[in-house]
Parts: C-alpha cells; structure tokens; sequence
C-alpha cells in the first residue's frame, strides 16, 4: 500500500514550488500512485479503467512488464548520450522503426519529445527548400516552443508567438467544417493559401491524420490526397504529425497516414512510442536527410540508449500482442456502442474517430452545434468518480477523447459504456 504524503499536502507543494500553469483534471484531483496495464490505482487502492492514457503516455498498457525489463537491463548496463559512443540500442531500435515505415522513409533522428520533434521536421523542410513559409492546419496541435507554437492553431495554447511564416489552412472537419465532407474544397483552400499567401513557392505542409488535442477531428475524406499533391507542385515537403495517431492506435493502419493513402515527406511521432519514456522521432528519406550534414547536429539525450530500449520493446509488444487488431476490433465495438449513446441521448453531436483514437463531441443544440462545456466537464467528474478516465478536448472543451492504452478490451469498453450512460441518465 502507498504510504507517502497526501493528495493534500502534494497539491500545497505544487501550488508553492510548480508552474502556476499547471492545470489537473476533476473536481477532486486524481493522486494515482500505480499503473498496471488498462488500469491506474489511487493512493487509496482504488482502480481506476484508463481510457486516456494511451495517447498521454502509454500505448502497450502501463508498466508493461516487457518494457519495463528493458529499460531496466539498458538501465544496469549503460544509461548515456546519444552521440558520442556506438549503441546497438539506438541502432537496433533506428533500424526497427524504419521497417514500419512505407517507401524510402528510412532515416531516422531521435529527439526527446513531439514538439522538439516538428521542430527539427519544420527546419529541415525549410533547409531542404530553401524556403520559409509553411502551411498548418487550423486546430492543430503540433507543440510548444517558437516554431510550432506557430504552428500550432488554437489560440489557447498559443502565447505571444511571432507566426514565422506558418499560414493556417482551413480545417477540413466535417462536422464543424464549412465545406463538410468534402474534402476537395478544403483542399482548394490551401491551394489559394499557396497562390495568394507565398511567393508561390512553400517549404511544406504539417499535419495531423487526426487531430488529437483539436478534439480527435478525422480529415475529411480525399483531402489529404489532393493537399500533399497541391503541396508537391509548390516544391514544399508534406509532413505527417503521428504523436497522437500513430504506433497502431487507428487499427486499419500501423500509421495514421496511411488510412489516407499518402506517403509523406517526412514523419514525426512521440507519446506512445515509448510508452511513456520521454523520446521522439522525425523519419525521412535519405535526401532529405542530408540537409542536416551542412553543419554540426547535435541532440545530448534524443534517443538514448535507455529511451530506445524501450521503444524496441514497444514496437515488440505490438506485435507479439497483436495489438493494432486489437485496436481495430475493439475501437470499432466500442465506436459501435457510443453511437448507441448519440441515439439515446439528444447531447451527442457525434461519435468519431478510428480504431482507439475515438471522440464524442457534446452540443446542447444539435442544430447550432452549441458547445456542452459545463456537461462534458461534469460527465467526466463523475465517470472518474465511477472508476472511469477518459480525456477532453476541442477547441471548446466540449468533445471526450478515448484514446486507451492499445491492450483495451471489450469488456472494457462495456464497462465504459454503461458507466456513461449511467452518468447521463442522471442528468
Ligand atoms: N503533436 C501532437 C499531435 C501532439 O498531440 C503533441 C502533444 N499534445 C505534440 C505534437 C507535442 O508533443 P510534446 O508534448 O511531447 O512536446
């Protein structure tokens, strides 16, 4: 049993010593002390179904015993910077990572985390050419610091950022989009975004497969196909942001790209791909790559050895557990059920998403499409008191993100059902 300090005297500490910035989720925090798979226990031993976590941290469920062993071993042997010494660790795990990865993606740099990730993504496609201005969506999430702030689109993650050259696109979203469903027209957008916001010429294109942060929002179908061709015919690069879509979470696809059917430039991911360990990655081709030779790159501790030690194993455990099946058959049960949900209850505006990726969007008017805020906050609070966590969302905070660890099964997904329904009910 934990024996340490309490939920109170732990929020006195952060209140005193941490960022004023930092934000918890519920009413009553959570102070969870344990992970064990699918499922997190509190101080007090109570469990807890994680059905957020996946794309937080977790993507073979937490504390996988496989992961766990290797990061240990790596651990005992040697812990060290990425680029001073040989490492097999670093070079199996480069090496296992590309054979995931469709047409000549094959090289791969580390960093340790997503934003440091699009950061390098961003600048190599601005070095490669020999241009600056690039093309994001509106919604998007791609991080923190100077450049992808920029490209991130929600203006509540966004502080005084100087925009350097990134345009925002219209969001091809076909619930709230103007053009619904059709993702040609969107695609017309960045078109004129090209022709009357450049020279003409763009160093590329960011994008999510499906916004995570922005409220898990499935591109609209075509689009992608006709932007990344739109993008190629202005010199630019086409970059797929995989953070949250990637590692088998959509279940028809290893990547959330490929539900597409594009091949990107160049691939960014983090999160899940080590399940929990700090580490990035931005995959290219050979050409591309090269860019980064024309002066000294040097990053102490992106994918060190302890780090891609665990994303080897994670990529093993996918396999060894067929867990992007699983992905597909149990998000498309639990898909079918939240839908279920939107006919019994008027406050689902929609269900959506692919594979453990999925969202449900909260409108007090179904017609006006009237963010639920206070309601989605409030389902949350007490499905969290029920044993349930799920996330949130959206540019009005108004959308459940369930995004499970990858080893979710049926019976969770029951679990989860009938704990909503029993929130609404009450309602
Ligand atoms: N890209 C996407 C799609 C993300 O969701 C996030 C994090 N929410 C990032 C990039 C940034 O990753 P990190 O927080 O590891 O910097």
């Amino acid at each position: 049993p934990y024996t340490g300090p309490s939920s109170e005297e732990i929020m006195a500490k952060r209140k005193q010593y941490l960022s004023p910035s930092l934000f918890h989720f519920y009413t009553n925090p959570l102070h969870v002390v344990d992970g064990r798979m699918q499922y997190l226990f509190d101080a007090n031993g109570r469990r807890y179904l994680d059905a957020f976590g996946g794309i937080a941290t977790v993507c073979c469920g937490h504390c996988h015993p496989d992961v766990i062993e290797s990061i240990v071993n790596q651990a005992n042997r040697l812990q060290h910077s990425t680029v001073l010494y040989l490492s097999n660790a670093i070079s199996d795990f480069a090496e296992a990572l590309a054979s995931k990865m469709p047409g000549n993606l094959k090289v791969v740099f580390f960093t340790n985390s997503g934003t440091e990730a699009n950061e390098l993504a961003l600048m190599i496609a601005r070095l490669y050419t020999g241009c600056q201005d690039i093309i994001s969506l509106r919604n998007a999430y791609h991080g923190n610091a100077a450049g992808t702030m920029g490209a991130t689109a929600q203006s509540n993650w966004k502080f005084n950022v100087v925009q350097s050259g990134v345009h925002h696109a219209l969001n091809p979203d076909p619930y709230r989009g103007v053009f619904g469903s059709d993702g040609e027209m969107y695609a017309k957008d960045v078109q004129d975004v090209i022709q009357f916001g450049t020279s003409g010429h763009i160093a590329g294109f960011i994008s999510e497969a499906i916004q995570g942060v922005g409220g898990i929002v499935e591109l609209a179908p075509g689009y992608l196909p006709a932007v990344y061709k739109a993008i190629k015919s202005a010199g630019g690069l086409c970059i797929a942001d995989e953070v949250q879509a990637g590692f088998a979470r959509t279940g028809s696809h290893f990547w959330g790209f490929e539900s597409h059917d594009v091949v990107p430039d160049i691939v960014t991911m983090a999160k899940g791909i080590g399940n929990g360990i700090p580490l990035g990655a931005v995959v290219t081709i050979p050409e591309v790559a090269e860019v980064l030779t024309r002066r000294s790159y040097f990053n102490t501790f992106g994918g060190n050895p302890v780090c891609t030690a665990a994303g080897l194993a994670v990529l093993r455990v996918i396999e060894k557990e067929n867990l992007q099946e699983n992905a597909l058959v149990v998000g498309s049960y639990l898909k079918k059920r939240l839908i279920g949900l939107k006919d019994k209850y008027e406050i689902i505006g929609d269900v959506r998403g692919r594979g453990l990726m999925l969202g449900v969007e909260f409108v007090t008017d179904r017609q006006e499409k009237t963010p639920a805020k206070a309601e989605t906050l409030h389902v949350m609070d007490q499905m969290k008191e029920m044993g349930v966590l799920v996330g949130k969302g959206g540019f009005y905070g108004n959308v459940f993100r369930i995004t499970p660890p990858l080893c979710f099964t049926k019976e969770d997904a029951d679990f989860l059902v009938d704990v909503m329904d029993i929130v609404m009910s009450k309602m």
